[in-house]
Parts: structure tokens; C-alpha cells; sequence
């Protein structure tokens, strides 16, 4: 099985939260991205990101006064 973010390989461990059973997952050996059947079916139950919010231009930037770059 191979991670989405960096295509390395993924092994099967155990995770452990506080006060919660131990549940069955895959964590990359590159990346150490971590994932489970839950996080599974919250991502496919969700848009995929939008990756590219650059700003067209000539069209205003976000709210003035706001900004820290000097
Ligand atoms: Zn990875």
C-alpha cells in the first residue's frame, strides 16, 4: 500500500488514544503520514482541497490593513 502524499510505503500499526480501544491503521515510512478507516471515510465523505487560491489579477486583494507583510 502506498501513501497519497509522498507515494512511500505504508505499514500496519496500532494507534492508541486516551480511554479509547486500540484501532488498526497504516503509517508511512517516509513521511510519517498516519491513517485509518476513519480518516478514510471522513476524507472520502469530503471535496477533495482546492489547491491553487492564488489571486487573479487585478482583482482586490483581501481585506486592507490586515495584512503583516511589509
Ligand atoms: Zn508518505
Amino acid at each position: 500500500m502506498q501513501c497519497l502524499r509522498c507515494q512511500g510505503l505504508l505499514i500496519a500499526v496500532q494507534m492508541r488514544d486516551m480511554g479509547q480501544p486500540p484501532v488498526s491503521g497504516w503509517r508511512c515510512l517516509l513521511c510519517g503520514a498516519t491513517t485509518d478507516p476513519g480518516i478514510e471515510a471522513n476524507r472520502a465523505s469530503h471535496d477533495q482541497p482546492i489547491r491553487n487560491r492564488a489571486r487573479v489579477p487585478g482583482t482586490p486583494t483581501a481585506k486592507p490593513g490586515i495584512s503583516r507583510v511589509r
